[in-house]
């Protein structure tokens, strides 16, 4: 067994995204020597193909309804055009400056960048565009990619890896899904004045998140002008012959569009990686099984972030990989904390959630459940016909907050600080003996005083 010198590194990730540069950069702060390899641009899905470019392009699309909005305050606007083109450009000129932030972030740290793909060869040892590098720990943060559903035509369609890139704004966009990716795009689409419809095979858009939550956005979506066509099978794609897809339904009703996005969820990026030779179990979706120290099946190989198939959330990463990192380097025995999980989604209206929902709530026991629908100040007189919602879900012994949810503007702003407090345990009696700040939506929160009647 060779000591840890005899390594060419102690630390050495595969894959440059959230979680990799994160924990690289811990570890290398704390003395490790840190090696990062990555085949695409740094900083993975988030900075190239996610988050940051989604969120700038959720901004671009929104000045289309707020200009709608500005004539009740006294507005008058000119004609407006928009150029999908010049938005895609400002948007690559940003990602191209941090994709130079995070190469000298991790060089100043003193973490080594060897660029291509990592390949696995045994426990100890990666290589990378035909170099071997050996070391004593490495970790695997690969990420994941787009999942399509294999129905015929499916590759006239295009995924969230191609969306950002689109060379023209499709007249009509049909988006096939309705998780985050799906409800964020179709909020952009219709912003920027696409005709957009959004298919999808459940009842209500976002899976897994508060009911009355999921109805608010449904509604709110379909206000905005996005076609909801709910509990829907695709059929197949097929090419007309004026180049436009058509989406062919379950009952052969055909929905034409111009781009077709699938937002059908995401794989974990485990093959070809020498992975399974190695010894390195995988799960049924192809998710690498690690712990919950992210440990995987082989000691000293380990795995965190998208790869790992469980909270595919940047945050959630980056927490994970600065665990790690200060467990292994550091000698810190910390832990991420996934009870209280904040998240937001920035469709339009943006929602924001933390804790859990009034169903898994009520699995566990008695709760009060508050709950507000109001029309925000602005559009009483902007005229928008736009509702926020509020929830606020109560242990009713404890009187411990187990769950905020939100739909309306600056959702995700606004529960951000709400997460804060329901980490720290906040009761509902410190919710209502915080002062509100006025005039705000988020007052809402700290004011709500008597809970629904308890269905019986
Ligand atoms: P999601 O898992 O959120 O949603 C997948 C959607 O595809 C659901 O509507 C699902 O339907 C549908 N679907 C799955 N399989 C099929 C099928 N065979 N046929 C038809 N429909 C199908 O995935 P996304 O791709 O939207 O996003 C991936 C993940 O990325 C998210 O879960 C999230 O973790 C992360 N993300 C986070 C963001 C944020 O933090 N704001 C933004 C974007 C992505 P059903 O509901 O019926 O299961």
């Amino acid at each position: 067994m060779p000591s840890m010198s005899d390594f060419d590194y102690d630390y050495f990730v595969i894959g440059a995204g959230s979680g990799g540069v994160r924990s690289s950069r811990i570890a290398a702060s704390l003395g490790a020597r840190v090696a990062i390899c990555e085949d695409n641009r740094l900083g993975g899905t988030c900075v190239n193909v996610g988050c940051v470019p989604k969120k700038l392009l959720v901004y671009g699309s929104s000045y289309g309804p707020d200009m709608e909005d500005a004539a009740g305050f006294g507005w008058t606007i000119g004609e407006r055009t928009f150029s999908w083109a010049d938005l895609i450009a400002a948007k690559d000129k940003e990602i191209a400056r941090l994709n130079t932030v995070y190469g000298r972030i991790l060089r100043t740290a003193g973490v080594t960048v060897h660029e291509g793909r990592g390949v696995l060869i045994d426990k100890n040892t990666v290589d990378v565009a035909g170099t071997r590098y050996t070391a004593e720990h490495i970790l695997i943060t690969t990420g994941g990619r787009p999942w399509v559903p294999p129905i015929p035509g499916a590759d006239l369609g295009i995924t969230s890896d191609e969306v950002f890139d689109l060379p023209e704004q499709p007249k009509r966009a049909v988006i096939i899904g309705s998780g985050y990716i799906g409800v964020e795009f179709a909020g952009i689409f219709n912003s920027i004045g696409s005709e957009t419809t959004m298919i999808y095979r459940s009842a209500l858009p976002l899976r897994s998140f508060d009911e009355d939550v999921r109805s608010c956005l449904s509604e709110e979506m379909e206000k905005r002008g996005v076609h909801l066509l709910r509990d829907t099978r695709i059929e197949c794609l097929e090419r007309r012959a004026d180049g436009a897809i058509d989406v062919v339904l379950g009952d052969q009703e055909v929905v034409t569009a111009d781009m077709v996005l699938f937002a059908t969820g995401r794989v974990p990026n485990t093959a070809g990686m020498g992975l399974e030779e190695a010894g390195v179990e995988l799960g049924e979706r192809g998710g690498i099984e690690a712990d919950s120290f992210y440990a995987t099946s082989v000691p000293g190989i380990w795995a965190l972030g998208d790869v790992i198939d469980q909270v595919q959330l940047t945050p959630v990463a980056l927490a994970e990989g600065m665990v790690l990192a200060r467990r292994l380097f550091g000698g810190v025995r910390g832990r991420v904390q996934y009870e209280v999980l904040p998240t937001a989604v920035f469709s339009q209206p943006n929602v924001g959630t933390v804790g859990l929902t009034e169903r898994d709530a009520r699995a566990r026991g008695s709760v009060r459940i508050y709950k507000s629908h109001f029309r925000p100040m602005k559009h009483t007189i902007s005229g928008r016909d736009e509702r926020t919602f509020m929830k606020i879900i109560v242990d009713d012994v404890s009187d411990v907050v187990l769950g905020v949810h939100m739909v309306g503007p600056d959702a995700g702003e606004i529960i951000q600080g709400f997460a804060v407090a329901m980490t720290c345990g906040a009761t509902k009696a410190q919710f209502d003996a915080t002062i509100g700040i006025h005039p705000t939506a988020a007052e809402e929160l700290v004011t709500m005083r008597t809970p629904e009647p308890d269905p019986m």
